[in-house]
């Protein structure tokens, strides 16, 4: 019996993080059959679509309904990755200059987080997978998950899958990894509605801030959807030393 035709993959970079430890960093071969979808390919190897900008087969550049068909040698590269490779095909739009996104159930505080650092996210506790693709798709955001079965649906356009298990060092990983570095605005939304937030006057907060508090604190902010207000406090300080640790120095007051 003939030896059924197989493609060489190897993942470059990041996507290694998806493939078990005796797969990374060197040629896979994987079965095609008589021909199979490079999209599927990938895939089934564990390493979502979402995570790859850049296929070459047989050094050319192509785009994930390519099909295998045997003997070919596929370089497969990460999103977000910082190489130059602009004459060549992305397989999705480039940088996120309006990064929005829509976290998964399990990534609750990542996504307090992120409006803490000023980034539009959507968040329910009790949202399923359908609803979270919906939205993603419907308003072209970016989903945060640490489920890449999730990431894997052909809807899905923009996914980045969570590493790290901490919500502090996730915030650091999605700034970094989805290069947001310039775009953080820390105290520019609420953390519980994600509605950005109104300056307000001292004296208007008489009534929600402690006396002690307005005596401290010069700048406060309002939540126009839930009145919560926020000053530069503990929580302020602390979410700056997260801030400063994701980016690498620290960020301006807004
Ligand atoms: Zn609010």
């Amino acid at each position: 019996m003939a030896a059924r035709p197989v493609a060489e993959l190897r993942f470059y970079e990041e996507l290694n993080d998806f493939l078990p430890e005796e797969r990374r960093k060197r040629a896979i071969a994987v079965e095609v059959d008589r021909a199979r979808s490079v999209k599927d390919a990938i895939e089934s190897q564990g390493v979502p679509h979402t995570e790859v900008d850049l296929v070459i087969v047989d050094g050319r550049s192509v785009d994930f309904p390519h099909l295998l068909r045997g003997g070919e040698r596929v370089a497969v590269y990460p999103v977000f990755e910082s190489l130059d490779i602009a004459p060549l095909v992305r397989l999705r739009p480039r940088a996120l200059r309006d990064p929005r996104f829509v976290a998964d159930t399990h990534l609750g505080k990542l996504a307090r987080h992120l409006r803490m650092a000023g980034f539009d996210t959507l968040y329910g506790n009790d949202w399923d997978d359908e609803r979270i693709v919906a939205l993603a798709a419907a308003e072209g955001r970016t989903i945060l998950t640490r489920d890449r079965a999730m990431l894997r649906r052909r809807e899905v356009e923009r996914g980045y899958c969570v590493r790290a298990v901490q919500s502090e060092a996730q915030l650091a990983e999605v700034i970094s990894r989805l290069q947001l570095e310039g775009l953080v605005r820390p105290f520019t939304r609420c953390r519980e509605c994600n509605v950005p937030l109104e300056d307000v006057a001292r004296e208007a907060v008489a009534e929600s801030v402690p006396e002690k508090v307005r005596g401290l604190y010069q700048r406060f902010k309002r939540c126009p959807s839930c009145a919560r207000v926020y000053w530069e406090g503990s929580h302020y300080a602390r979410m700056r030393g997260i801030l400063a640790r994701a980016v690498g120095g620290a960020p301006e007051a807004p």
